[in-house]
């Protein structure tokens, strides 16, 4: 595997030694919003399960990554049914469930193989699809290969991020490659289960114009190899390399036109694209120089109902043209600045601080 090790050895200098003492024994999060796992618009309920947290937190993290900062420590696997017992006392009539673990649920020493088959076992009458997150090294047919016997049709979602491996590893810190992105997803269809890509729309050192590019490229790369594909637009998290860039003015998020532009195209290139944006038109989320809660409703719904004509008659009544001359003039910096960032920090006189 490739590493940047300098870069991701200063991504791990950026994480807190020690996270506040969390109970190990109730979930991080839960909420219900909407999702389409089961091919239309559906009540789908999100549980975040609390545990030891990524691997990949041993040696570093992704630039953007923050879920560290919700880990317990010595989470057992009594804690881990607890967590399971309190979304089954949440679901009520819901029958679609997504789980985040703030790492790998199909990681054994995270999630527990007893625990994953008390929790697979307890939801099997209850729920009809269940989506799971993994990174690509425990996705092996040993690993996952009982998963189907439970009864909900699985959906395993992968954070590729990008299928450009120098991007993965000088912008995201991924500690993984495209190569063994295919790979997972060929068990996954041996196995007869479904796909879910993670796409990251704008991560560090890139201009919007080039993050539009990637993303355009990633989605021709991955849309036939397996179900959907979710455009997760940056946002920024706590005690991560990009909230630092961020602050210190060198990491602009991306826009909701630049959002816009790769679900159009990529509607239209027949790939099954969605995007939920976290904290879309806020300050730490995707947004425009002005907040457009239009423009953000019709991304969601047009993702739920897999119609972008409305997105499309909504960007078509926009005059695009200085968003459009700010990519060009963006793109020919060497770095990507938040000019407004930058601007406040000058004249507060903490430029250099
Ligand atoms: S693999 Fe996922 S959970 Fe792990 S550091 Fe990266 S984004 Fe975070």
């Amino acid at each position: 595997m490739s590493i940047n090790r300098e870069y991701s050895d200063r991504i791990r200098s950026l994480m807190p030694e020690k996270v506040a003492a969390k109970d190990p024994s109730t979930p991080v999060s839960m909420w219900k919003e909407m999702d389409r796992l089961e091919g239309k618009p559906d009540k789908t309920m999100v549980v975040i399960f609390r545990t030891g947290g990524c691997s990949w937190y041993n040696f570093s993290s992704c630039s953007m990554c923050g879920y560290f900062n919700d880990v317990a420590r010595n989470v057992t696997i009594q804690d881990l049914k607890k967590q399971v017992d309190s979304v089954l006392d949440s679901l009520g009539d819901t029958h679609i469930l997504k789980v985040f673990t703030s790492g790998s649920f199909l990681d054994p020493l995270e999630f527990p193989l007893e625990a994953r088959d008390y929790f697979l076992s307890r939801i099997s009458e209850r729920v009809s699809s269940l989506l799971i997150e993994s990174r690509t090294e425990y996705i092996t047919d040993k690993n996952i290969s009982g998963l189907g016997k439970y009864g909900p049709r699985i959906r395993i979602a992968i954070g590729l991020e990008s299928a450009n491996d120098e991007i993965i590893k000088n912008s995201i810190n991924k500690g993984s490659n495209f190569e063994k992105y295919v790979k997972a997803a060929q068990e996954i269809k041996n196995l007869d289960l479904e796909l879910r890509t993670y796409l990251l729309f704008k991560p560090p050192f890139l201009s919007e114009k080039r993050a539009i590019e990637d993303m355009i490229d990633s989605i021709r790369k991955v849309k036939g190899l397996g179900t959907d594909i979710s455009v997760n637009p940056m946002n920024i998290q706590k005690n991560t390399m990009v909230e630092h860039l961020w602050k210190i003015g060198m990491y602009r998020l991306p826009s909701l036109y630049g959002l816009a532009t790769i679900l159009l195209k990529a509607s239209k290139e027949g790939a099954q694209v969605v995007s939920y944006p976290t904290g879309g038109n806020k300050e730490r989320g995707v947004h425009n120089e002005k907040p457009d809660p239009e423009l953000l409703n019709l991304i969601y719904s047009c993702s739920l109902e897999q119609d972008f004509s409305k997105l499309e008659d909504y960007i078509s009544s926009l005059n695009l043209t200085g968003y459009e001359k700010f990519l060009e003039l963006e793109d020919r910096n060497l770095f990507q600045p938040d000019i407004v960032k930058m601007t406040k920090r000058i004249s507060a006189g903490t430029f250099l601080n």
